[in-house]
């Protein structure tokens, strides 16, 4: 019997089972557990109380109600879906990030805690500069997670977010409308710097752009290498290709003391911080890491270009 018949079998039952909250939660957790979902209980939660239209903690105080059939009919597909290991948020169409809640599906990333550390580290950088209204370029938008948040909690007053993917644009374009931020970010459908004008310039450049390698892609688990986009995780034979592009190209869209903060994946600081100084005109570049300890954001202050700076001094 493969998986999905099982799991139409089981959560039918025989007819004088009664499939309450508390006993379909346990059984499908343990379900997904047995399809080498990590956590799947608490997955489950999440499907039931979407399929019940209710938050997931109210399914706490309902465990014995008895589900009735067209409610079991609404659940029934979703966990079929988390158990071919689609990830929960595609199956939701919601992803949770920093203080927004995006619209996402399988053309998109989904927004990992990993890139919330990218945004805080921008968002402290742009305090830190005291000024009223900054721009960015986010390269590789995706759902638009880091555009809408720099410009949600941040000074960010034109935000340019830029993706080579027209479906992605899509999601990204739902986001911006639900977020109320229309005026401040700017959707370009291109690749890379491709999608600015010659002479455009920000304050900041920023990405989380694909990072892995063609030897990774096979070891990732099938919630990522099965699903999500692999124009947005595949960086090149060696993960660093998109990452070069970028540092090579952003000297000539960035102000003067402006930023640098790109995602690298698990041991490509090093090698990213050499090729940020060896491109030159920077004056600062530093390593932050992520919540689980990796070396994960590579920020970088442009320097104050030498001709500017005599100006300002001839004019004190
Ligand atoms: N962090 C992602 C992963 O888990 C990769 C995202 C990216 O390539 N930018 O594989």
């Amino acid at each position: 019997m493969t998986g999905s018949v099982a799991a139409e079998a089981a959560t039918r039952g025989p007819a004088d089972e009664v499939w309450t909250v508390l006993r379909l939660m346990r059984w499908s957790g343990e379900y997904l557990e047995g399809k080498g979902v990590e956590r799947g209980r608490l997955d489950a939660e999440h499907l039931l109380a979407h399929a019940l239209g209710v938050g997931r903690l109210q399914l706490y105080l309902q465990f014995d109600r008895p589900l009735e059939r067209r409610e079991l009919d609404r659940f029934r597909p979703l966990l079929r879906r988390r158990a071919q290991r689609e990830p929960l948020q595609y199956i939701l169409g919601r992803a949770a990030f920093r203080e927004l809640d995006l619209h996402v599906n399988r053309r998109v990333l989904i927004p990992r805690p990993e890139t919330e550390v990218l945004v805080e580290e921008v968002l402290a950088w742009a305090r830190a500069q005291r000024r009223k209204a900054m721009s960015a370029v986010d390269l590789g938008t995706g759902s638009g997670a880091i555009a809408l948040s720099l410009a949600f909690e941040g000074p960010f007053t034109e935000v340019v977010a830029v993706d080579a993917s027209a479906a992605a644009l899509e999601v990204a374009e739902e986001n911006v409308r639900a977020s109320g931020l229309v005026d401040r970010v700017d959707l370009r459908r291109g690749s890379l710097f491709d999608a600015l004008a010659a002479r455009e310039a920000f304050d900041v450049v920023v990405s989380n752009p694909p990072y892995v390698s063609e030897a990774e892609m096979a070891t990732l688990q099938p919630e990522v290498g099965e699903w999500e986009p692999r124009e947005a995780l595949l960086g090149g034979p060696d993960g660093l290709g998109v990452i070069r592009s970028i540092v090579a190209g952003a000297s000539r869209h960035m102000a003067a003391g402006g930023l640098l903060a790109l995602e690298v994946g698990a041991g490509q600081a090093g090698l990213v911080t050499a090729e940020v100084e060896s491109a030159g005109g920077y004056d600062e570049v530093r390593v932050r890491r992520d919540l689980s300890g990796r070396e994960r954001v590579v920020l970088a202050r442009r320097a104050m270009v030498a001709e500017n700076v005599t100006r300002l001094e001839g004019n004190a």
